[in-house]
C-alpha cells in the first residue's frame, strides 16, 4: 500500500490529506459494560441468574485518554485502524502469549484477527495456490476443509487415534506422497486442530506434537495450529461419582500450577519458526467478539497483515474497545488466569455430567467413547458391525438410519460422515459427535438417555 504516514509527524502540519472521518461525528459519547467480578467468579448455576454483587460496571468514554483516565477510549477504538488491531490491545496479546507459550525464537511477532476461521482464510490465501494440497485429521473442523476448498486447495486426510493426528501416519501420507495419483505437489501445510480436536475431542499429548514437529522439520511443513480450545483443558474423569460434578472440580491452586497443567501448545516448542498458533476468544469470551489473533514469525505476520489490510482490516473498533476494558483495565493478567481456571472448573464439571450420562445410559456393547481431556465435544463410536444389516447394507444407510432415530428421539447429534474433508471417500467408521458446551445439566442427562434409545432401536435384532 502507498503510505504518507512519513509526513504525519510533521511539526505544524495541517492534515486536509487523509481520509478519516471527524470523531464529533462518532454518535456514540460513553459506553457501559457489566462484567463479573475478579477474582471469584460465581459458578455456573444451571441457568440461574448470578447476584448483582457478582458484577462491576466498567465506563468508556470518547476522550478519556485525552483526559488521561485510560488508554483507550471511543474516540480511537471507534476511528479506522491499523490492520493489526489497536497498539494498546496488541500489547496485552503479545504479553498474554509469552507468559503462556514463550515461543523459543526471537523475531516471533501477533497480529489481530478477526477470529480463526477467517485467520484460516487468509492464510491461505497467502501461502497457498490453486492446485495445492493440504494436510489435516482424517475427520476435521468443517469450515477449514470448505475453505481450502474454496480457494482450489485439496485437503489429505492423516489417520488419528484417540491422542488425536498420528505423527506416523503423517509420514506415510507425505512420504508415499504420488504427485500423479493426487495431481497436485507434496504438501507444505498441515493444518491440526491439537486441542480438544473439532469433532473428535482428541488432544494430542505433549510426546505427540514433538513427534508432529518432527515430521513437519524432515517434510519441511508449516504448521497451522488451529487452539480454540487450549484453555478447555480439564481436570481427569475419575468416573460417574464425579458427577454432576461442579463440586467434583476445583480450580488449580496458583496460576503457575495451572499454565504447567496446559500441555505445550506448537509455538511453544517451535525453535524453527513453522508454526503459525491462531488464538481465539470465540470459546474463552464470546465468539460474537469476533477477535482473535495469530503468532507467528514477524515475517509472515508481515504478510498476513498485509492480506488484512485489504479485506477483514483488524475486528471491530467496538469490540477491541470491549476487550481491553475487560481484559488490561479490568481483569489484567491475573485476572484474565482466574477467569481461564474458572472455565476450567465449569467445563470440567460440564463433561462429567455428559460421562456419567453416557455410562449410565449407552449400550457398551455397540457405542464406545474416550473421555474428552480438553475442549467441548465427545466422539461417539458405533460399532457398525452388531448392526442387524450390517454387511447387507453401506456404513452411510446405517449412519443415516441412526441419525433420524436420534432427530425422532427429539435430540439432535452431528454426524461424523459430515466431518471428513473428502465426503466423496467410503466411510470407515459411524461416529457422532456430542457436546456438552451449552445445554443445562438435565439435558445433557436427558439427550444421551434418549441416544442411547435411538441406538438400542437401531440395533435390535430384527
Ligand atoms: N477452529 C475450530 C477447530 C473450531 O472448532 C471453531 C469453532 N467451531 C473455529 C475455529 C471458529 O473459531 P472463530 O470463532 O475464532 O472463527
Amino acid at each position: 500500500m502507498i503510505s504518507s504516514a512519513k509526513w504525519l509527524n510533521t511539526p505544524g502540519l495541517i492534515s486536509l490529506g487523509g481520509g478519516l472521518p471527524c470523531p464529533d461525528y462518532f454518535p456514540f459519547e460513553e459506553l457501559d459494560i457489566k462484567v463479573p467480578q475478579v477474582p471469584r467468579f460465581s459458578p455456573f448455576r444451571n441457568g440461574h441468574a448470578h447476584e448483582g454483587s457478582d458484577y462491576c460496571l466498567l465506563r468508556a468514554g470518547k476522550h478519556d485518554m485525552a483526559e488521561g483516565t485510560s488508554m483507550f477510549d471511543i474516540t480511537t477504538a471507534m476511528q479506522y485502524g491499523q490492520a493489526h488491531g489497536a497498539a494498546q490491545f496488541l500489547r496485552f496479546l503479545v504479553e498474554h502469549t509469552e507468559l503462556i507459550h514463550d515461543p523459543p525464537y526471537q523475531d516471533w511477532s501477533c497480529t489481530m484477527t478477526v477470529g480463526n476461521t477467517s485467520a484460516l482464510d487468509v492464510t491461505l490465501r497467502m501461502l497457498s495456490n490453486r492446485g495445492d494440497w493440504m494436510l489435516s485429521e482424517e475427520y476435521t473442523f468443517v469450515a477449514a476443509a470448505e475453505a481450502a476448498g474454496a480457494l482450489g486447495v485439496k485437503t489429505a486426510a492423516v489417520p488419528m487415534d484417540e491422542h488425536g493426528m498420528r505423527a506416523d501416519g503423517l509420514n506415510d501420507v507425505l512420504t508415499n506422497w504420488d504427485e500423479k495419483e493426487r495431481g497436485g505437489p507434496k504438501p507444505f501445510l498441515v493444518y491440526t486442530v491439537p486441542t480438544g480436536q473439532n469433532p473428535t475431542g482428541a488432544t494430542q499429548t505433549a510426546q505427540r506434537r514433538r513427534d508432529i514437529y518432527a515430521v513437519a522439520q524432515k517434510h519441511e511443513l508449516i504448521i497451522i495450529e488451529d487452539d480454540p480450545y487450549y484453555y478447555l483443558q480439564m481436570d481427569p474423569y475419575t468416573g460417574p461419582e464425579d458427577s454432576p460434578g461442579a463440586a467434583a472440580a476445583s480450580p488449580p491452586a496458583s496460576h503457575d500450577d495451572f499454565i504447567k497443567s496446559l500441555v505445550p501448545s506448537y509455538l511453544s516448542i517451535d525453535t524453527d519458526g513453522r508454526v503459525i498458533r491462531m488464538d481465539s476468544f470465540s470459546k474463552v469470551v464470546a465468539p460474537g467478539t469476533r477477535a482473535g489473533w495469530i503468532t507467528a514469525p514477524e515475517q509472515m505476520v508481515d504478510r498476513y497483515r498485509a492480506h488484512a489490510e485489504l479485506s477483514t482490516q483488524a475486528p471491530s473498533g467496538t469490540s477491541q474497545l470491549v476487550l481491553f476494558k475487560l481484559l488490561e483495565d479490568h481483569w489484567g493478567h491475573a485476572g484474565y488466569l482466574d477467569w481461564l481456571m474458572h472455565l476450567r472448573v465449569e467445563y470440567t464439571a460440564r463433561r462429567n455430567v455428559m460421562m456419567a450420562a453416557c455410562d449410565q445410559y449407552l449400550p457398551k456393547n455397540i457405542v464406545s467413547w474416550a473421555v474428552p481431556v480438553a475442549g467441548i465435544f465427545c466422539w461417539l463410536r458405533l460399532d457398525h458391525t452388531r448392526h442387524p444389516r450390517y454387511g447387507e447394507t453401506s456404513l452411510e444407510k446405517i449412519e443415516e438410519e441412526v441419525f433420524d432415530a436420534i432427530i425422532r428421539q427429539k435430540t439432535w447429534l452431528m454426524n461424523g460422515s459430515w466431518f471428513r474433508p473428502d465426503r466423496a471417500e467410503k466411510l470407515g467408521g459411524i461416529f457422532f459427535r456430542a457436546t456438552y458446551a451449552a445445554a443445562p445439566f438435565d439435558q445433557i442427562q436427558e439427550g444421551i438417555q434418549r441416544l442411547g434409545k435411538a441406538v438400542r432401536e437401531t440395533f435390535k435384532p430384527n
